[in-house]
């Protein structure tokens, strides 16, 4: 006899933020719109201290006025 191995049905996917700081002007919108706090402010421009929280929504991506982050689903058969 067998169980459904569904216990924890956690979402799987994962997500890739990058924050290019050369681009960002640290205007604060992206740590704003965040709903699931996954960013914060670390001096000048925003860090992912959260991004195993990222529900993959991309308020942040399309509406940074400067394209500085971008948000990709990360497949987990990547390696490293
Ligand atoms: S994609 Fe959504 S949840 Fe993920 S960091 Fe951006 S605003 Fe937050
Ligand atoms: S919205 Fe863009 S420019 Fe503004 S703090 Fe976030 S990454 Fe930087």
């Amino acid at each position: 006899m067998k169980e459904p191995a569904a216990s924890s049905r956690e979402p799987q996917r994962k997500a890739e933020i990058r924050i290019k700081v050369e681009w960002c002007k640290g205007c604060g919108i992206c740590v704003e719109l965040c709903p699931k706090g996954v960013l914060e402010f670390r001096g000048s421009h925003p860090v992912a201290v959260r991004p195993q929280d990222c529900i993959l929504c991309l308020d942040c991506e399309n509406h940074c006025p400067d394209f500085a982050i971008t948000v990709e689903e990360k497949s987990d058969e990547e390696g490293s």
